[in-house]
C-alpha cells in the first residue's frame, strides 16, 4: 500500500525543523498577544465556495469536495481563513470583544497537480486578526512574518506587497481592467475569458505563460485607490521602512481569493524555484459581514510550513539526538535489572536504551555505537555478583565501577553533569 498521490508521510527525521518552526512561531504568536485556536477539518462546502469565491482555482479545481452518508455536501478545508470567520460569527465573539487575535497550526487540502513544495495535504501556519482596520496592524503582521524567518535564520526572503483597494475603489479599476482585458481577448486563454465576466481579477493570477506576457501592462489598482486606501497604504510602507522590513511594492499581486481588500502580501524565496511564495496575506475588510456578523475589518497571512521546512533543510544540518546511556545487560537477571533502572532513567529525563533481544557484548556494543550513546553501561553476572557496574564515558573511555545501591541516582548525577 502507498500513500495517495500528493500526500506524504513527514518522518522523523526531518520532525525536528517542523517542532522548531512551532515552537518559535508559538512564542511569537503568544508575545504579540495571540490565542490559539482549532478549528475542524470538515466543513460545509458553502462556507469556503461563499467566501474564497465561485470563480477561484481553489474553489473551481481543487476542492476536496464529497457528500456525506445523508447527502450533505462537505469539503476538507483548502485554507484556515473562511473557518475562523466562521468561528467569530457562529460564537458572536465581536459581542464581547470585536478585538481578536488567533493562530493555529494544521493540514490543508487543495487537488493541486504535486510536486516539490505542491501537496495535496499541506500544512499552514495561520495568524488572523479581527476587529482593527488601522495599517498599523497589517505592518505589524508582516513585521511578524519578519521576525520569525529571522528567528529561524532564513535570509532571501522579501515581502512583495500591494494594495487591492475596497469596494469603493473597486468598479473603477474594474472598469479599467476590462477595457484593457478586452484589448487583448485575442491572446488570453478560455479560462480567463470565462472570467471576464464572473470575476475579471482573477484572469491576473492565470498562470498561463501567454496570458502572463498579455497582462504585463494591465493596469493597477494602486493607480485607482481612493484617497482612504491610499493613506492606508503609505501608512503601510512607511512604518516597514521605519522597521528595516524588506519589501517591494508588486502591483501585479492579486492573492488567489476573493476576500481581500486593501493590503496584500506574499513573501517569497529566491531558494526554492517555482513554489517561491513561503507566506501569503491580506485584509478581508468584508469578509466577516458576509459570513453573517456585523461589518469587521480583518486581516491575516498563512505560511506554507512544508515550504519553510524545504528552505531550513538547506541551511540546517541535520541535528543528531545521542543518546544518554546504554545499558548493556548481559543474561536474564541483568535485563530485568536493566529494564527497571532505565525506565526510572527515562522518568528522570536520562535518555537511555537497552537491547532485549538477548545479543552478545560485541553485538551490543555496537548498538551502543550505532545509536550514538555518551555512556555505556555494562552489567554481566560477574558485575552483579559483586553487586556493582561498570560505566564507561564513550567520549574518554574512562571506566568506572558504580554499585547497585543508589545506582540510578548516580548514573543521573554523573550523566546529567
Ligand atoms: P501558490 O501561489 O504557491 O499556489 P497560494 O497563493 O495558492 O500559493 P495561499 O492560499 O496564499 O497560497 O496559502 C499560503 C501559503 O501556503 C503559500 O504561500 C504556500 O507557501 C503554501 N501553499 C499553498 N498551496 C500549497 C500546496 N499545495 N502545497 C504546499 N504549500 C502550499
Ligand atoms: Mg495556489
Amino acid at each position: 500500500m502507498q500513500t495517495i498521490r500528493g500526500f506524504r508521510d513527514i518522518l522523523p527525521e526531518t520532525i525536528r525543523l517542523w517542532q522548531k518552526v512551532e515552537k518559535e512561531a508559538t512564542q511569537l504568536f503568544e508575545a504579540f498577544g495571540f490565542s490559539e485556536i482549532r478549528i475542524p477539518i470538515l466543513e460545509k462546502t458553502e462556507l469556503f465556495a461563499r467566501s474564497i469565491g465561485e470563480a477561484t482555482d481553489i474553489v473551481e479545481k481543487e476542492m476536496y469536495t464529497f457528500e456525506d452518508r445523508k447527502g450533505d455536501k462537505l469539503t476538507l478545508r483548502p485554507e484556515a481563513t473562511a473557518s475562523i470567520v466562521r468561528s467569530y460569527v457562529q460564537h458572536k465573539m465581536y459581542a464581547s470583544d470585536p478585538v481578536r487575535k488567533f493562530f493555529m497550526t494544521g493540514p490543508m487540502f487543495r487537488r493541486e497537480r504535486p510536486q516539490k513544495g505542491r501537496y495535496r495535504q499541506f500544512y499552514q501556519i495561520d495568524a488572523e486578526v479581527f476587529g482593527i482596520d488601522s495599517p498599523y496592524i497589517d505592518s505589524q503582521l508582516i513585521f511578524i512574518l519578519h521576525e520569525l524567518f529571522m528567528r529561524l535564520g532564513l535570509t532571501g526572503l522579501f515581502a512583495h506587497i500591494n494594495s487591492l483597494g475596497c469596494p469603493g475603489c473597486r468598479p473603477a479599476y474594474q472598469k479599467a481592467l476590462l477595457e484593457f482585458l478586452e484589448s487583448k481577448k485575442e491572446t488570453l486563454c478560455e479560462n480567463c475569458l470565462r472570467r471576464m465576466d464572473k470575476n475579471p481579477l482573477r484572469i491576473l493570477d492565470c498562470k498561463v505563460i501567454e496570458c502572463k506576457g498579455a497582462l504585463v501592462d494591465a493596469p493597477s489598482t494602486l493607480d485607482h485607490l481612493c484617497p482612504a486606501c491610499t493613506d492606508h497604504f503609505e501608512t503601510v510602507k512607511r512604518t516597514l521602512e521605519n522597521q528595516g522590513v524588506d519589501f517591494i511594492v508588486d502591483k501585479t499581486l492579486v492573492r488567489g481569493l476573493d476576500y481581500y481588500t486593501r493590503t496584500a502580501w506574499e513573501i517569497q524565496t529566491t531558494t526554492l524555484g517555482a513554489q517561491s511564495a513561503v507566506a501569503g496575506g491580506g485584509r478581508y475588510d468584508k469578509l466577516v459581514a458576509e459570513l453573517g456578523g456585523p461589518p469587521t475589518p480583518a486581516i491575516g497571512f498563512a505560511i506554507g510550513f512544508d515550504r519553510l521546512v524545504e528552505v531550513l533543510e538547506q541551511i540546517e544540518a541535520p541535528l543528531e539526538k545521542p543518546l544518554d546511556l546504554f545499558i548493556v545487560s548481559l543474561g536474564e537477571t541483568a535485563v530485568e535489572k536493566a529494564y527497571l533502572w532505565s525506565c526510572e532513567l527515562n522518568r528522570n529525563n536520562v535518555r537511555t536504551e537497552l537491547d532485549f533481544r538477548g545479543k552478545s557484548m560485541k553485538a551490543l556494543m555496537k548498538r551502543a555505537d550505532k545509536l550514538k550513546a555518551r555512556y555505556v553501561l555494562i552489567s554481566g553476572e560477574n558485575e552483579l555478583a559483586q553487586n556493582t557496574v561498570l560505566l564507561r564515558n564513550m567520549a574518554t573511555t574512562e571506566q568506572v565501577s558504580l554499585k547497585l545501591d543508589h545506582l540510578v541516582l548516580d548514573l543521573i548525577r554523573i550523566i546529567k553533569k
